[in-house]
């Protein structure tokens, strides 16, 4: 079946005095052959810039100046916290480039350009712009592991590019204050955490080169949608829906017996009924239970839960004749991800706290990791695990 994916380019021109920046929108089918590229954010709100490198070009949009620096070298930049005039947009400052490919930044190196953005509150930001297939392959390394079995890192390098290109296509991510979008995502939890130069190995290279230009598209409707990974299951995936507030398209839970032999079996986890009660009055306030919940009415010895286990992705707690459901996805998200390690637990409550038995490690929507791991050491390909975490999507190519 053909289908058209809108892919980013961005195509960098040398000429005698000015660098030009050319982002293009293109429609690419699985016949044609390009090699695109991802504006990755690594630095935000700095304050001072150095990136060394071997014969660096550097651009200054402002004034236009293009200038060579011979041999190992280093530039340092200032970063004014944006009080520069720009009426809180933010805008390019500086592109940095080298022709031996590779650039360094706070002891670290990275593959591709530097572009440098005034983010107009707080001083500026680092903009990677890379290769996708070398942005996969350290992240495999960061948010997997780069000596795993190479069908586990497959999968991984799959997931990982369909959440970029999802992320390349809705190029919303730095669309803020009326500005230009000049990144498509973030290295960090919030997105995916990429690496850098050394991150990427043989085995990841080859993982990022054997699945090039494959994502997940909806079975139905072949749509890109964002396709999330985490650690562990601990037994059961669970849908979006059941943690964020939105749906997507696609995905099922799906019963995982591959992750139990691996990593820590249960959490347990107590919080104190007045934690509680600021939890609730945080529930209260943010909009996710009604407001006219009486908080002051809760005390020890006056909460009552009928019963929970790990299947349910919502709680009841009685309190006198007053039903709280709470989605448990909000504990994770009010007493953060290090207290509850995964959305699936089990609540018991005493007179004076609750307590949590868990499974798992992670928000637990879509591939479970340590299940991938598994499959893969028993002989499964990268077919067979995707196909295994996500039943209502298929493999496709891209470009
Ligand atoms: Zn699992």
């Amino acid at each position: 079946m053909p289908y058209f994916v809108r892919i980013l380019l961005l195509s960098f021109v040398f000429c005698s005095t000015t660098l030009l920046f050319l982002p293009t929108k293109v429609l690419a089918s699985s016949s044609s052959s390009f090699s695109s590229k991802i504006r990755v954010k690594i630095g935000q709100n700095l304050k001072d810039v150095t990136v060394g490198g071997t014969d660096i070009k550097r651009y200054l949009y402002g004034t236009k100046d293009l200038r060579q620096y011979p041999g190992r070298n280093s530039i340092k930049f200032h970063c004014n916290d944006g009080k520069d005039g720009s009426n809180g947009k933010a805008r390019r400052l500086a592109q940095i480039y080298s022709p031996t490919g590779v650039l360094s930044w706070e002891g670290k190196r990275y593959r591709g350009e530097l572009l440098l953005i005034s983010n107009a509150s707080s001083g500026c930001d680092l903009i990677n712009i890379v290769p996708l297939e070398s942005y996969i392959s350290t992240l495999l390394s960061t948010e997997m592991n780069g000596t795993w079995p190479i069908e586990a890192l497959k999968a991984q390098a799959i997931a990982a590019r369909s959440y970029a290109i999802y992320k390349i296509q809705n190029d919303s991510t730095s669309k803020e204050k009326g500005s230009e979008s000049y990144y498509d995502i973030e290295s960090s939890e919030k997105h995916q955490v990429s690496g850098s130069f050394f991150d990427a190995t043989p085995f990841t290279d080859e993982a990022a080169k054997k699945t090039k230009g494959m994502v997940l598209l909806t079975k139905e409707g072949s749509e890109l949608v964002p396709i999330f990974y985490h650690a562990k299951c601990g037994g059961r995936t669970i849908a979006p829906d059941q943690v964020w507030s939105n749906s997507v398209t696609g995905y099922q839970s799906v019963a995982c017996p591959h992750c139990n032999s691996s990593g820590q079996k249960q959490w347990t986890k107590t919080i104190s009924i007045s934690q509680f009660k600021n939890f609730v009055n945080w529930l209260a306030r943010s909009g996710h239970i009604s407001k006219s919940v009486d908080v002051s009415k809760i005390k020890e010895g006056g909460l009552y839960l009928p019963t929970d286990d790990l299947m349910k992705s919502k709680v009841g707690i009685y309190q006198a004749d007053n039903l709280l459901v709470i989605n448990k996805s909000l504990f994770r998200r009010y007493f953060s991800k290090t207290f509850f390690p995964s959305n699936r637990w089990k609540l018991t409550i005493t007179e004076k706290e609750l307590s949590f038995i868990g499974e798992g490690l992670g928000h637990g929507v879509g591939m479970c990791q340590i299940g991938a791991l598994d499959m893969a050491k028993s002989g499964k390909n990268v077919t067979e695990i995707l196909n295994f975490y996500f039943p209502g999507h298929k493999i496709a190519r891209v470009y």
